[in-house]
């Protein structure tokens, strides 16, 4: 693991490079025009900036990034990172505030443009001939009375259906208004191969959307049987919520409706480049820094 001393965290010429290097592994070009034939400029004042030799654009690695229009520095975004993804449950926005000297409400920003970040945007279809998807659905809510808005019952909360390849380790997760057949069969045909066998419980939300793929296996929980008699279960899918629903209880303290997707991103991304299937802290938070290009943020309150 990566000293949080190291010169990327600590040093802005180091974290500006280290960006760079990460970027534009190829050679540097043009955020605005593609073009490579670009130039650094010289002075002070021009710090990490090039010229487009082509359009005349100037830009910085940040530019068509989350982190553009940031005044957080380079290092303190590499360490936020590096934070978000080095803790299994996630870090809060308090936690960054604290630890990176910025203001409650710059962490709360930071975060959710890294967990911007680390969504897929460009997701393959999941599993295929060979491999089983497990999908599932739960719901989510802070159901303490003391809760602004406390309403009772499952229809006041958002319903999340989240997918989980066991073989490959990745994880998928959706919020939806409430989980019905329709949500359901949306969500599956936009990302799962249909050449997959998709394992299910019992729920008849599965059970017409689950004869288009190549098999339909249930695991029946209301008879107390978590492996079914051909050894299918949804324990990886039921492990993913398992997660996700400790680190938002524990770490966020339960999120907005309007923010959940984001912590879905965040959660899942963690889940599929998780250190049980070999990937390190380094490699998560590189991978992560990957996905800063081509995301625009559209919201603006902090709460
Ligand atoms: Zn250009």
């Amino acid at each position: 693991m990566t000293a949080l001393t190291a010169p990327q965290f600590t040093n802005e010429a180091a974290a500006i490079a280290h960006l760079e290097a990460s970027r534009w592994a190829d050679g540097v070009s043009c955020p605005h025009c593609g073009s490579v034939n670009v130039h650094r400029m010289g002075g002070e004042t021009q710090k990490g900036m090039f010229l487009c030799n082509d359009c005349r654009d100037k830009f910085t690695a940040r530019t068509g990034t989350v982190m553009e229009r940031s005044h957080i520095p380079v290092h303190k975004w590499l360490l936020a990172i590096h934070l978000m993804n080095a803790s299994k449950k996630g870090m809060s926005a308090h936690q960054l505030h604290r630890m990176l000297g910025i203001t409650y409400k710059s962490a709360w920003f930071l975060a959710h443009r890294i967990r911007e970040a680390m969504r897929d945007d460009k997701p393959a279809g999941m599993g295929g001939a060979g491999h089983q998807v497990q999908a599932d659905e739960t719901y989510y809510g802070n159901t303490s009375k003391r809760a602004k808005h406390y309403r009772k019952g499952h229809s006041h909360k958002s319903g999340v259906v989240a997918l989980v390849n066991p073989a490959t380790g990745e994880a998928r997760a959706f919020q939806v208004e409430s989980a019905t057949t329709e949500t359901v069969r949306d969500i599956l045909y936009t990302n799962v191969h249909r050449a997959s066998t998709l394992v299910t419980d019992e729920s008849n939300l599965y059970k017409y959307t689950g004869k288009s793929y190549r098999q339909h296996e249930t695991v029946i929980h209301t008879g107390r049987e978590y492996v079914n008699k051909d050894g299918y279960t949804t324990n990886n899918v039921e492990n993913f919520f398992g997660i996700f629903k400790k680190g938002m209880v524990g770490v966020y303290h339960f999120c907005g409706e309007q923010h959940l997707q984001r912590y879905l991103n965040e959660f899942a991304f963690r889940y599929t480049h998780r250190s049980g299937l070999g990937v390190s802290d380094n490699e998560r938070a590189a991978l992560a820094l990957k996905g800063i290009e081509g995301k625009r943020l559209t919201y603006r309150r902090p709460n």
